[in-house]
């Protein structure tokens, strides 16, 4: 029987109610056999996460303030979904231990896994799951990345002894034993690393969106879903902003060519989207997958005569930006000129050094500066194949009456970045979806 590995963000486990949902879910499929739960996440729009608390509740105490009344309040939660829930269960000794960890001044981390951990404890009760806790398989190293050589036996040998297991996502051990997280929305990436060594047939990860859509719903009114979009893809369009997946999350997977998909735990018969290293080949994609973007870039400007034939000139301003620990975004060049790309909160107030590094390493003839910018990722597979997709989009955007400050297109041929001015941004993206997607 395949293998399939779910995991469950923080909305599909608010309360009891999703709960039952999961529960539904799981169980509507013998082979979604090991379960990545997150932490209660919020059962309305200004409800609380469960972790936020828990960091709130670490803050109290790390400024020597008193935690009980914040930490009854995460009590509280669990209490309510194991009631609701009708279990004979009770977490009073694992809360005991969380609250005496305050007092010894546990980490951080520590705090912040609990939310996971206590979840993942209430959800292998429910199912009738065994729990194996994530401190015991999932490993990192000193400097606080993933330990993937220490992971890989002890975590395929303990899942092969699981037939049915629940596995907190989110946190794991560091070679002392010291409980570390990875970064915010980390559940993620602690399911695609036991669908790796579980050897999945699929890591169904699901939230309560269906999946990607091609534009985003606030600047666009309905638009389409992604139904399937490569690995390569989702990276550009995730990081120009689109986000439902933790970025890192691919990675795991990715090696294992394990596809992934997005699924809504409210409404489980939609499709969702599959992420694969490589589309069907029977499937009919548009011209493009995706469009995303950002505002708040800088774009700074150099020009020198004989830019060209000037050996070691683009080493040296990228060593200035090094220097200040910036990393450029994009940088599109010309003959005698070479544009940087960068985020403007990156920059910030070193801007001014930078261009008087730049004047006195580089020795450029001019150096121009041109802030608030918003990118445009126009993202898709399909533009390889067609041509003509370039010049409809810059057609669509100077029919919107818009100037294009900045082109640049991925060497793979699958993104086209427009830079514009941060007030056209949301003109241009329509513009762009109009033309192309509608
Ligand atoms: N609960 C953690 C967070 O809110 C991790 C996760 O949900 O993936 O960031």
């Amino acid at each position: 029987m395949d293998i399939k590995v779910v995991k469950f963000g923080g909305s599909s486990l608010a309360d009891a109610k999703q709960m039952q949902k999961v529960k539904n879910i799981i169980f509507a499929d013998r082979s979604r056999r090991f379960v990545i739960p997150s932490a209660p996440g919020k059962r309305c729009k200004d409800d609380e996460k469960v972790t936020d608390m828990l960091y709130d509740c670490y803050e109290l105490s790390a400024a020597g303030k008193d935690v009980d009344e914040c930490f009854d309040a995460v009590k509280a939660r669990y209490n309510e979904i194991i009631s609701d829930l009708g279990l004979d269960f009770s977490l009073e000794n694992e809360f005991a231990k969380i609250r005496a960890a305050f007092d010894i001044k546990a980490g951080r981390d520590y705090i912040a896994s609990r939310g996971e951990y206590l979840n993942g404890l209430i959800l292998s009760k429910y199912l009738g799951f065994e729990f194996i806790d994530a401190a015991d398989v999932i490993f990192f190293k000193n400097d606080g990345s993933f330990d993937e050589e220490r992971t890989a036996p002890v975590l395929t040998e303990r899942l092969k002894r699981a037939d049915y297991a629940v596995i907190p996502g989110f946190y794991g051990s560091m070679p002392n034993g010291t409980i570390i997280t990875f970064s915010r929305g980390g559940s993620d990436i602690t399911g695609s690393i036991v669908a790796k060594f579980a050897h999945a047939s699929i890591y169904e990860n699901w939230t309560d969106v269906s999946g990607f859509l091609m534009a985003d719903p606030r600047i666009i009114d309905s638009p389409k879903a992604i139904n399937s979009i490569t690995y390569d893809e989702l990276r550009e369009l995730a990081y120009m902003g689109a986000t439902v997946l933790h970025d890192e999350a691919i990675f795991p997977v990715r090696k294992a060519k394990i596809p992934i998909v997005i699924k809504n735990t409210n409404a489980p018969e939609d499709h969702g989207t599959m992420i694969v290293s490589e589309p069907p080949a029977d499937e009919s994609s548009g011209i493009i997958t995706g469009i995303a973007g950002k505002k708040g870039f800088v774009s700074i400007n150099i020009e020198k005569d004989m830019m060209n034939q000037e050996v070691g000139f683009g080493r040296k301003v990228l060593t200035v930006f090094e220097n200040h620990g910036i990393s450029f975004e994009h940088l599109p060049s010309g003959i005698d000129t070479m544009s940087v790309i960068v985020r403007e909160d990156a920059v910030g107030e070193k801007i001014y050094e930078l261009i008087a590094e730049l004047k006195e390493i580089c020795s450029p003839d001019r150096i121009t500066l041109e802030g608030s910018l918003a990118l445009i990722a126009i993202v898709g597979r399909g533009m390889i194949k067609v041509k003509g997709t370039a010049s409809r989009i810059f057609k669509a955007i100077s029919e919107s009456d818009i100037n294009i400050r900045m082109i640049d297109q991925g060497s793979s041929e699958m993104n086209i970045i427009i830079g514009v001015a941060s007030d056209d941004f949301e003109k241009a993206t329509k513009a762009i979806y109009n033309e192309l997607c509608r």
